[in-house]
Parts: structure tokens; C-alpha cells; sequence
């Protein structure tokens, strides 16, 4: 049987538990573990998809086609471990699922009740083919003290029992702040949040702590005695420079030992952390440095393009560069003067267009296209990005002032238009304009050819792609002379040849435009090969800044 760690969060969010779940996850696994990472979210939304970006971050979209939180990111990122629809489990999703039980009489007569219907599903929802992992972490989002999160907090109280003291373990990750007025580091909070989550019958076995400051001796003594954990359990959450540091750092803080020590795990050999090593010691000691302009619309919130922002420094990684992010308010572009454009867009050594939904700030976006066609620097398109790659050519090259997408309104040249079916293996599915928004897009991983003649094709070496996608439109093969009149060429198709996956130019060093998403298949330890290459383009250019 699997044993489970739950991570809970204290006193403040935004301490990283995602991060924190995720390492935790990477040194069990460098342990010769099997990790499983699940992400129980206490909100109402079945799931994240429908969530504006600002508020929520990056939806990120799993092989199985499941619009989830941003952690499952951090998970596939850290341990290479690919997350299902069954790892991201919110309220919404465990109380329609309850209330549909309901609905179809199989309770038999019971009245329904938080505990124990709904703990009962979350519990089996935490369970759910669990089986052959040797962990599943657990993280429970939001923070203790959230009236949403209290039937989590009681399905994992429950848990232990039914799984045995041995077989589980709580980690509470909290902040012990530095006081400047005071001079020192602050215990109280942490206190205060373990109390808490005493109150509700949970006793943290591990206290992750993170600090700006190293935490000394007096305080270490004072959050173990007051919170009722073990001294060597209280372990130090520096901030670190890169978050890929972190398994290194917890595992210099005995993070693992303590979690094998609880589970009467034979100590073995220490865990070999040469890739993370590796991965930090390039992100440290560069060897030069590349600027990159994502001209968006969520640029205001980083976390809106969470995979992106990784997936770049991953390109970074694997050309031993850092990359400098500049994030360009595509409104801004657009409200701007020429003068104003070139001053953002000269310095760039690549642009990228990322996904995006709705007609605001796009026509920032097609400008930012355009000058970088113009110019001859790289351009990378990803979905909307791609889409807009399209439009702007059939416009200012083409001369089709009418070409648009119908996601912005009726058009007599609908270049980018609404899919209603598309073939996932030999299912047809299909969507109905005027029906539900969640959960409706053409969601996950599918396969993709390549023509052999095209640059994607040496990029990945490989003519049979799959990648993972999120969208509802699709550039439309109506158009396809008008296009490649343009000098924008649709080079990879869906393996029925129906739909376009990928287009490029042939008359510039580097414009590749994707209908997916193939920032979410990228790891530090595996760069995606389009994030290489797009990086190598940029530092490899020949012009004058
Ligand atoms: N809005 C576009 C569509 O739905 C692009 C989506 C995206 O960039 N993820 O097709």
C-alpha cells in the first residue's frame, strides 16, 4: 500500500506548498521512490478552466485533457511524472459527483451530509489508483483556517486512522517572519496556524519553515515545544535564487531523512541530486544571457504563465544562458506611439506571442508579430499566438483587412474559425456553441505529423509529434493559398491531416507558430526542443542592438 504525506499551509498563502509538495516529491523519488502528487483544492469551481488568469494563474491542462491548477506544473516539472485528471480534485468536482450520486437514489434513503458523504469521496478520491505508488503527496490548497478547506482537513484527519500512523504523515508548511522593529524572527504565527490545525484533530508531524533568515537555535526550540513536533522536525524553508534549488536545500535540511525516519524507512544511500546540482549550477554561473518579450495580455501576473516562464529558463538551461523575461502589455503596444513600439520591441533578441483568449489586446499582439517578422528576429507563436501569426500575415502581407477569427465576432474571412467536432482516436467529439464553457475545448495530448521539408521537423527530429493542447478555434485550411502566398506555410498537421498544428515561415531565420501548448511538456531536466531551439535562435542572431 501507498503511504500518504499531506501538506497543509499556514499563516500566509503564496508560501509555495506547490513548490515545497513538488521537491518533496523530486528527493523521494532520487530515494528510488514512486512519487504520485495530488492537488486537493477547496474552491467551489469544478475545475480551474473557467477562472479569469488574473485571479487564478495558469490553467494547466494534463495528457488526459484535465484543466487543472498550476501546481501540477510544479509536480511534472519536479519529478517527470505525468499528472492525470485524477490529481486535481476540487470541491465542485467531489460535490457534483456526491450530488449526482444523490440525484440517482444510490444513497438509498440517507440523508446526505458533509460527514460523512463528502469526506467519504474526498477520502476515495485520495485513494483513487494510489496503489502502486510507494508516496502519494498530498497537498491541500488554500490555507488552514479557510471555512472551504475544513472537509479536506477532516477527510485527512481521518485518513490516518484508516490507513495507520506508520503509513501517513503531515507536513505544514509555514512562514516565520523577520520583525525589523524587533530584530528577530517571529514564532507566533506558526504557533498560532499549528493550533489550528490541532484544533481539528490534525498533530503536524514535520513543520516546513520559510524564512528569509536562517532560523536559530532558540526558535527552533520555542516551534517545537509550542507546536508539539520533534526539534529535527522543524526544518528550514530558505529563500533560494532558483526554485530548483530547493530539493537541494530541503535535503541539506534533513527534510527526507526525517520523512523516511517516520515511515520506519531503512535510511539507504543518500539520494543522488546530481541533475538538480547540475540544473542550479548552470541557472547560477550563466554563461551570457538572452532577452526574451512575451507580449501578452496577463503580462501583470506572472503566474498566468507560470509553464512559459519555466519552460523559457529551461531553453535558458539547455544553452547554458540565463534569459531575461521582459513582459510587454500588449494594450500597451497597442495604445502606444511607433516610438514607443520600437523602444520596447528593438532591444528583444525574441519574441513570443503566448495563449490567450478574447479580442483585447490583440491588435498589440499582431503589431508585435509584425515588427518582428519585419526585423527577422525569432518569433514563437503559441496557440493564440499562432492564430494571430496567421491573421497579421493575411492582413498586412496579403492585404485582407477582413480576415479575422470568429472568437472576435462575425467576419466574410473567418481565417481563424470555431471548431464544432474534432476526432480524439476514433471518437468524434463535439461542441455546441451555446453550451457549457467548462471543460468544452479540444483539451490534451494529441498527435501531430510534421512535413519532412520543415524546420519543427529537424527541431524535434521527428516527423510523429503529440503534444498537449487547450483551444476552440483552429486556423482555418479554406485559406491555405492565400496564406502560404503570405510566405506563412502550414507545416504539421493532425494525424488525419484535418486540422493545422504548426506553421512557419520559410523566408525568416526563425517563425514558428503551434496550435499547442508545448510549454507544458517542458522539464529542466528535459528541455522542450522548441524552447531550445527558439533560445539558440535568439542568441545566435546577427544584429545590431
Ligand atoms: N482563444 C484561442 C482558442 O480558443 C486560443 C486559445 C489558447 O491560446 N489557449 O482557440
Amino acid at each position: 500500500m501507498a503511504r500518504f504525506i499531506f501538506v497543509t499551509g499556514g499563516v500566509v498563502s503564496s508560501l509555495g506548498k506547490g513548490i515545497a509538495s513538488a521537491s518533496l516529491g523530486a528527493l523521494l523519488q532520487a530515494r528510488g521512490y514512486k512519487v504520485l502528487l495530488r492537488k486537493l483544492e477547496p474552491y467551489l469551481n469544478v475545475d480551474p478552466g473557467t477562472m479569469n488568469p488574473f485571479q487564478h494563474g495558469e490553467v494547466f491542462v494534463t495528457d488526459d485533457g484535465a484543466e487543472t491548477d498550476l501546481d501540477l506544473g510544479h509536480y511534472e516539472r519536479f519529478t517527470g511524472v505525468n499528472s492525470t485528471r485524477y490529481d486535481a480534485v476540487s470541491t465542485g468536482r467531489i460535490y457534483s459527483d456526491v450530488l449526482a450520486k444523490e440525484r440517482r437514489g444510490d444513497y438509498l434513503g440517507a440523508t446526505v451530509q458533509i460527514i460523512p458523504h463528502i469526506t467519504d469521496a474526498i477520502k476515495a478520491a485520495i485513494l483513487k489508483n494510489s496503489e502502486t505508488a510507494d508516496f502519494v503527496i498530498c497537498e491541500i490548497g488554500g490555507t488552514v483556517g479557510d471555512i472551504e478547506g475544513l472537509p479536506f482537513l477532516e477527510a485527512i484527519r481521518q485518513l490516518r486512522n484508516d490507513v495507520g500512523y506508520r503509513n501517513s504523515l503531515y507536513i505544514h508548511l509555514t512562514l516565520v517572519p523577520f520583525i525589523p522593529t524587533a530584530g528577530e524572527l517571529k514564532t507566533k504565527p506558526t504557533q498560532h496556524s499549528v493550533q489550528e490545525l490541532q484544533s481539528k484533530g490534525i498533530q503536524p508531524d514535520i513543520l516546513l519553515c520559510r524564512s528569509d533568515r536562517p532560523i536559530g537555535a532558540e526558535e527552533r526550540r520555542k516551534l517545537a515545544l509550542f507546536c508539539n513536533v520533534k526539534p529535527e522536525c522543524v526544518i528550514e524553508a530558505l529563500d533560494v535564487s532558483t526554485v530548483y534549488q530547493v530539493p537541494i536545500s530541503y535535503h541539506q535540511q534533513g527534510l527526507d531523512e526525517e520523512v523516511c525516519k517516520h515511515f520506519a524507512l531503512e535510511a539507504k544511500t543518500p539520494p543522488d541530486l546530481t541533475i538538480w546540482e547540475q540544473i542550479v549550477d548552470i541557472v547560477n554561473r550563466p554563461e551570457g544571457d538572452v532577452t526574451i518579450g512575451v507580449v501578452g495580455k496577463y503580462t501583470c501576473l506572472v503566474d498566468a504563465y507560470k509553464s512559459l516562464h519555466q519552460a523559457l529558463i529551461h531553453g535558458g538551461i539547455a544553452n547554458k544562458v540565463h534569459v531575461n523575461i521582459e513582459w510587454i502589455d500588449a494594450e500597451e503596444l497597442e495604445n502606444g506611439s511607433k516610438a514607443l513600439l520600437v523602444e520596447r520591441l528593438s532591444p528583444l533578441h525574441g519574441i513570443l506571442i503566448p495563449g490567450g483568449f478574447g479580442v483585447r489586446g490583440t491588435t498589440g499582439m499582431m503589431l508585435a508579430i509584425e515588427y518582428a517578422r519585419e526585423h527577422k528576429i525569432p518569433l514563437f507563436g503559441i496557440c493564440f499566438g499562432m492564430q494571430l501569426s496567421v491573421l497579421e500575415a493575411l492582413r498586412n502581407i496579403g492585404k485582407h483587412k477582413e480576415a479575422n477569427s470568429t472568437e472576435f465576432g462575425p467576419t466574410s474571412m473567418p481565417a481563424v474559425g470555431l471548431m464544432t467536432e474534432w476526432a480524439k482516436g476514433d471518437v468524434v467529439l463535439k461542441y455546441f456553441p451555446g453550451g457549457d464553457l467548462g471543460g468544452t475545448m479540444r483539451l490534451g495530448t494529441y498527435a501531430c505529423q510534421l512535413s519532412r521539408d520543415s524546420k519543427a521537423y529537424d527541431i524535434y527530429s521527428n516527423a510523429h509529434i503529440s503534444e498537449r493542447h487547450r483551444h476552440r478555434y483552429e486556423v482555418n485550411t479554406a485559406y491555405v493559398k492565400e496564406l502560404e502566398n503570405t510566405g506563412l506555410y502550414i507545416v504539421g498537421k493532425t494525424e488525419d491531416g484535418v486540422l493545422p498544428e504548426v506553421v512557419e515561415r520559410k523566408d525568416h531565420p526563425w517563425f514558428i507558430g503551434v496550435q499547442f501548448h508545448p510549454e507544458l511538456k517542458s522539464r529542466p531536466f528535459k528541455p522542450h526542443p522548441l524552447f531550445i531551439s527558439f533560445i539558440k535562435a535568439a542568441l545566435n542572431q546577427n544584429r545590431l542592438f
